[in-house]
């Protein structure tokens, strides 16, 4: 039986010094960048989670551990794509992400357009089927702080069931 299934994604990582800031593939000016073994996207590593969530699968650590130095300064982007891939063998089909990135620094607004560019090519959805969100934490907590970035996505998906 085909059903509609919903999977949820969430992902942070550390501001650093001497980082370039990745955010759904698009490199973002600000004074620092986010740490992390692969480029530290937490958006890409975000929907990842949230497409390998409403798959049933173990999550983004699992397919690309970051003790493996394969995956060292990773092109989230790429991994997204993997992901799609790996989801259509098993004949699901994303098909709405919802996403929201909580940051004190820099203003993702006016980067929401080359961010929903990248995502689209790499998943192949419609523009309209991907959404993007952004907003501070009022300046309460790690986030708040600036001390890191968090990322959350929801993600629709067609799939199977044997029942
Ligand atoms: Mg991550």
């Amino acid at each position: 039986m085909t059903n509609t299934v919903t999977g949820i994604g969430y992902d942070s990582h550390k501001f650093k010094e001497g980082r370039k800031l990745i955010l759904g593939g698009a490199q973002i000016p600000c004074d620092m960048g986010l740490d992390g073994h692969s480029d530290a996207d937490a958006l890409c590593h975000a929907i990842i989670d949230g497409i390998l969530g409403a798959a049933g699968k173990p999550d983004i650590g699992s397919m690309f551990p970051d003790t493996d130095p394969k995956w060292k300064n990773a092109n989230s982007i790429d991994l997204l794509k993997q992901v799609i891939e790996l989801i259509k063998t098993d004949g699901a089909k994303v098909l709405y992400i919802d996403s929201v990135i909580i940051t004190e620094r820099p203003k993702i607004l006016p980067h929401i357009a080359e961010i929903t560019k990248n995502l689209s090519l790499a998943t192949g959805l419609k523009k309209e089927r991907i959404n993007i969100k952004a907003k501070t934490n009022e300046k309460m907590g790690f986030s708040g702080r600036g001390e890191g970035l968090v990322a959350m996505a929801c993600v629709s998906m067609e799939r199977d069931f044997n029942d």
